[in-house]
């Protein structure tokens, strides 16, 4: 790699296997340790599936393992991501909400390949599941397929041309609120985070989210540019909100040119982030 290059001591925002990223926890872990950080953050799509790979891998490679999760949530119109950190991964309530949408994953891949059975494409969920590696399936999966079967020549032509927002196999997904993500990841004790707030301009519901429990901001993301950075590292002072950051690694192939490290935080954040979920 690129030696001019600083990495950040800890980037609070990766995907693995467990959902729709390319590396598994452990390769996740195994990645950042090569790189030198200190800390890595595993924030999958509705599955806490990873956490016990990465805290055997964290232990391995002796890096500090922050076990988060990422929601998406619908807020009137407009998808906000909610990440959630240092939940308490028993609660019952949580497993059960967290299937909940998972099985509305489900519903909406099948109903995704009804969609191009209607075009005329024959897509079984077998196929899609094979490239789901954990319990949580997503459109990445289905991109895969048409990128294998040749429909498409990469990830992102499969999004602009089936099944992205207003393509014609485009379903949306079942999302909770914001204010629903927020009270969830509070009810099992953990940090909620608005997500790259940057990518849809969301700052006018902050104020809002703040009152149902929203405790942080992720400033540094590979989707924000250096504006969206100074905007929000300024609100997160406004309102006092921790200022968290991460790349969003999913995997070379499937988000290309975002990297584990390039975008996150100091370590002193990880600590701050233990210390509010020890209170929640
Ligand atoms: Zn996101
Ligand atoms: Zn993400």
């Amino acid at each position: 790699m690129d030696s001019a290059i600083d990495l950040y001591d800890v980037d609070l925002h990766c995907h693995t296997t467990a959902s729709d990223g390319l590396l598994s926890p452990t390769e996740v872990i195994r990645s950042a340790a090569a790189l030198g950080l200190k800390g890595i953050g595993i924030t999958d799509h509705d599955t806490i599936q990873g956490w016990q790979e990465a805290e055997i891998a964290g232990r391995n490679y002796q890096i500090k393992l922050v076990r988060g999760i990422e929601l998406n949530t619908d807020w009137k119109g407009r998808e906000v991501h909610i990440l959630g950190y240092e939940l308490d991964g028993s609660s019952d309530y949580l497993n059960r909400q967290l299937k909940g949408l998972r099985k509305a994953r489900e519903q909406r891949m099948l109903e995704i390949l009804d969609r191009f059975n209607h075009l005329g494409v024959q897509i079984t969920f077998q196929e899609v599941q094979q490239f789901a590696l954990g319990e949580s399936i997503g459109r990445p999966h289905i991109a895969q397929v048409l990128l294998e079967r040749g429909y498409v020549s990469s990830i992102k032509e499969a999004f602009e041309r089936f099944i992205g927002r207003g393509a014609p196999a485009y379903v949306p997904l079942y999302k909770l609120t914001p204010e629903e993500g927020i009270g969830l990841i509070r009810e099992a004790h953990g940090v909620a985070v608005l997500a790259h707030p940057g990518v849809r301009r969301l700052e006018d519901g902050i104020p809002a989210w703040i009152d149902v429990g929203l405790q942080g901001i992720e400033v540094s993301h590979s989707e924000h540019n250096h504006e969206d950075e100074q905007r929000y590292r300024t609100l997160a002072k406004e309102y006092n909100l921790l200022m968290t950051g991460g790349s969003d690694f999913h995997g070379e192939a499937r988000k290309p040119g975002v990297k584990i490290g390039y975008w996150g935080v100091d370590e002193e954040v990880i600590l701050q982030i233990f210390d509010l979920a020890q209170r929640n």
